[in-house]
């Protein structure tokens, strides 16, 4: 099985490529560099993270291993909104590697969704009718710990970087697929000359009607919204819809608001998706807050979801009982439209089980 690090230098040597981005450009643009530019010059040493916070080097005990099953990866947009000196910053507890992710749990495994069998040709997940996901690639922009596919092979499952003959065979021959749904990793660590290619295939096929981009580099790097992706979904024949990951209002800026304010003028429609967390978001109000924070840049909750038991992630499990207690006190205080569907996978099953 490939790991995710070695994938993403893959993915981001075919970004870099097209615009030829180096860290001398880094440096000489200062404040404003290129996206991916950005996306390159992410920490990726723990030691230099916890320096960048003013935290002590001693607190790294198992972080050593914890890096090696799945490596830290965070640009510096994303680290400029968390708090100096606080070990237990929502924004870090997302990203820092630590010892307990290398104990093994009962019902944490490596594939908990079964993803690897609904596979039916090469970038292509259909589980639910009607909708289908495509795996643009595997790279993302920041390394999520508690990310869900941290074990996902993306090499052997990832579109053909060249050739999407077989999997646009696949959508063209299914009528029944509405949605295209375009996942990875995240898809939009892809350059947008990828991007525009494969939305024109989808283009042409005249059953989809939706296209929809899950993704979180406009929380990470607000910079990704680049005019040229703005263009293009302003001249969608297909209805654009982006679903955002976004954990904590912190994580919520001005830059952030920009961006996605930049979105909804192109007509995309804004909804989230957050994933329940302990010692991050496991708090009626810190989740309220966040609604609120997404409301305020126009964006509505969609879900909130239920950890996915994969290895490495199972000190943020948040029980069922408690996440349906979160939820009522959440119903109690907030508008309905502020409050996302709780929600789980469960392998096999025709759709996101809703909890509450
Ligand atoms: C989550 C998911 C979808 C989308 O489900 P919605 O309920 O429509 O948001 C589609 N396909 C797969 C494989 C998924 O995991
Ligand atoms: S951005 Fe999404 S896919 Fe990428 S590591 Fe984070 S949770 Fe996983």
């Amino acid at each position: 099985m490939i790991t995710r690090s070695a994938h993403d230098v893959h993915n981001l040597a075919d970004n870099l490529r097209q615009d030829t981005v180096n860290d001398s450009v880094l440096i000489a643009v200062g404040d404003s560099p290129s996206w991916q530019a950005q996306l390159a010059g992410a920490v990726t040493v723990p030691e230099q993270l916890l320096s960048m916070l003013q935290l002590s080097p001693d607190l790294l005990s198992g972080t050593l291993r914890a890096n090696q099953e799945f490596s830290l990866r965070v640009p510096h947009a994303y680290i400029r909104r968390m708090a100096l000196g606080d070990l237990n910053d929502p924004l870090l507890r997302q990203v820092l590697p630590v010892a307990q992710e290398c104990q093994h749990v009962a019902g944490f495994g490596l594939d908990p969704l079964a993803e690897q069998s609904h596979n039916p040709v090469g970038g292509v997940i259909h589980k639910y009718r009607g909708r289908l996901l495509l795996i643009v690639g595997g790279a993302c922009a920041v390394n999520c710990r508690f990310c869900f596919r941290r074990h996902f092979p993306y090499q052997d499952k990832q579109l053909d970087r060249d050739s999407w003959s077989e999997a646009m065979d696949y959508i063209r021959a299914d009528t029944t697929i509405g949605e295209v749904i375009l996942s990875g990793g995240d898809p939009l660590a892809s350059s947008d000359r990828r991007l525009l290619k494969l939305a024109t295939a989808l283009n042409d096929i005249d059953h989809v009607r939706t296209l929809r981009i899950h993704t979180r580099l406009p929380v990470v790097i607000p910079g990704r919204v680049t005019d040229e992706l703005l263009q293009w979904f302003a001249h969608q024949r297909l209805r654009p819809v982006m679903v955002i990951h976004a954990n904590h209002a912190n994580e919520i800026d001005d830059s952030v608001r920009q961006a996605l304010a930049k979105l909804r003028q192109a007509g995309v429609t804004l909804l989230s998706q957050t994933v329940l967390l302990k010692g991050v978001n496991d708090d009626a109000q810190i989740l309220a807050a966040l609604s609120e924070a997404l409301f305020n840049a126009g964006v509505l909750p969609y879900y909130l979801h239920l950890l996915d038991r994969v290895h490495g992630a199972a000190h943020f499990n948040v029980p069922e009982e408690r996440a349906r207690a979160i939820m009522a006190e959440m119903m109690a205080a907030s508008p309905g439209y502020l409050v996302p569907k709780l929600v789980r996978e469960i392998a096999g099953k025709p759709s996101k089980t809703r909890i509450y």
